[in-house]
């Protein structure tokens, strides 16, 4: 038996009075467990059901080679509660949510994401507008995949400066008017500033910068088969 604290990312009912349910925790990463009679009326192991994006501190039984491992005990001891007067907000915790489940490697502690994550759900429970944004930022940089965005990755030119940035996926970075034709996409100074953590208080400035990173995240995603969908309210 073990004892941990998790997120739980996706909860899936099973059966009548059990359910499925993922958890990002600090020191075991991506952890798959089934929380039998979890639903079962004043069933004094649990406080009810698993909810996504909720905290919880838990007792399981491990499984061998990534099966399911079996929780007995568990008590809710956060949950971002303020969220749900907010759609956008909500929108933007299942991205947080569905990242972590995308990146965070089963069996494998991260204490660092694990913070990272509960600090993103508590700032977004707050009603913060660029909590995903900084999140997307810091969860592509802590895994070594966010995109350099501070010079033009064929010539090295510094892009403070620079006009008509494009991206370029094939080359992994930013690439400078100089080079038109290697830009899969045009990136207006304003997301890619933006896109660097400056400049937060331009909301379309915003929404374009974490559009970016989520399609830079699902293009290093698309070799494991995982995908990111834009919050609600970026879909057009
Ligand atoms: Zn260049």
């Amino acid at each position: 038996m073990r004892r941990t604290v998790g997120v739980a990312l996706r909860c899936v009912n099973f059966g009548n009075t059990s359910q499925v349910v993922h958890l990002l925790t600090p020191g075991r990463g991506l952890l798959g467990l089934l929380a039998k009679g979890v639903w079962r009326p004043r069933n004094p192991m649990f406080g009810g059901g698993f909810d996504a994006g909720r905290t919880y501190e838990l007792v399981y039984i491990p499984r061998p080679r990534g099966g399911l491992g079996l929780v007995t005990e568990a008590q809710e001891i956060e949950c971002p509660r303020r969220i749900t007067r907010d759609r956008a907000r909500i929108a933007d915790a299942f991205v947080v949510l569905a990242f972590a489940a995308c990146f965070a490697a089963p069996e494998q502690g991260d204490a660092e994401f694990f913070e990272l994550v509960v600090n993103a759900l508590r700032a977004l429970d707050g009603g913060s507008e660029e909590a995903l944004l900084l999140f997307l930022r810091a969860g592509l940089d802590g895994a070594g995949f966010l995109p350099r965005l501070d010079a033009c990755v064929k010539c090295g030119v510094p892009l403070r400066e620079a006009a008509r940035c494009g991206f370029s996926h094939e080359a992994g970075g930013i690439v400078c008017g100089r080079h038109p034709a290697e830009a899969d996409r045009l990136l207006p100074g304003a997301i890619l500033r933006a896109a660097r953590g400056e400049g937060l208080s331009d909301a379309a400035a915003r929404g374009g910068a974490v559009r970016f990173l989520i399609d830079w995240a699902n293009h290093v995603l698309a070799f494991r088969r995982r995908v990111l969908e834009y919050p609600f309210y970026l879909v057009s």
